[in-house]
């Protein structure tokens, strides 16, 4: 194999565990952003409870008030009774008043479904929020030994890194840009072996006439599928 086939196979196979790192970077921040996503959307959820109360709460109120009135009502009614002198005035204001006695228990018996509505939606807020509490402290020691896997890792990638650059250097820079450019299209992977007459990048057979060019010499083609450099080495070799 030339030097410069070497040089490349060296570099892509740097590039590819760096890849790996890369991903396993990648995996511990998506299991843990899914995390706290969920904390979020548990927090929304509390929030929706709190305004429901709120509206419930306000309706209430308004019900409260609105039931006082009915009862002054009454009352002031009540008072008018010894005034009346006859007994068609004394109809009507016993009407008027247990008109108004009906319409204040009807406030009064929304009022008390609206209390129960608040009672089940304010145990189900004070819940939510106790699970929440819990959530937050596992995923915030979630987050630290997270944040200290991904640090580990990213020592073990520096290190790879500083020789992957290294040698990058050495190589030709036409060919390098050719590399990094394949690598980006490619999948990461720009330099193949060829096997049986079949690139193992695209798993396509070459024509038999430019295996044979490979078979013959220490050279580097491209895949007329896939585009990737193709180069020749024994299997059991390349195995070692
Ligand atoms: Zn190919």
């Amino acid at each position: 194999m030339n030097a410069e086939i070497a040089q490349l196979v060296s570099l892509q196979e740097l590039d590819l565990e760096i890849d790996k790192i890369d991903n396993e970077i990648k995996q511990e921040q998506e299991a843990l952003d899914e995390r706290i996503k969920k904390l979020a959307e548990k927090e929304a959820y509390i929030n929706t409870l709190t305004e429901q109360i709120d509206v419930l709460e306000k309706e209430r109120r308004t019900l409260e008030d609105e039931m006082a009135d009915k009862m002054a009502h009454v009352k002031d009614r009540q008072s008018k009774m010894m005034q009346v002198q006859t007994g068609r005035e004394q109809t009507a204001l016993l009407k008027e008043i247990e008109d108004a006695k009906k319409s204040a228990k009807e406030s009064e018996d929304r009022i008390v479904e609206l209390m129960e509505k608040i009672e089940n939606l304010s145990n189900e807020a004070t819940e939510e929020k106790n699970l929440l509490k819990g959530e937050k402290k596992l995923v915030s020691e979630e987050t630290e030994k997270v944040r200290k896997a991904i640090e580990k890792i990213n020592k073990g990638k520096k290190e790879k890194t500083a020789v992957r650059d290294k040698q990058a250097t050495e190589i030709n820079s036409r060919l390098i840009k050719k590399y990094n450019t394949l690598r980006k299209h490619r999948n990461g992977l720009a330099v193949v072996n060829v096997n049986d007459g079949v690139c193992q990048g695209c798993f396509m057979s070459l024509p038999p006439q430019q295996f044979n060019i490979l078979l013959r010499g220490d050279q580097m083609l491209d895949c007329p599928t896939c585009q990737r450099m193709i180069y020749y080495k024994e299997l059991e070799t390349a195995e070692q």
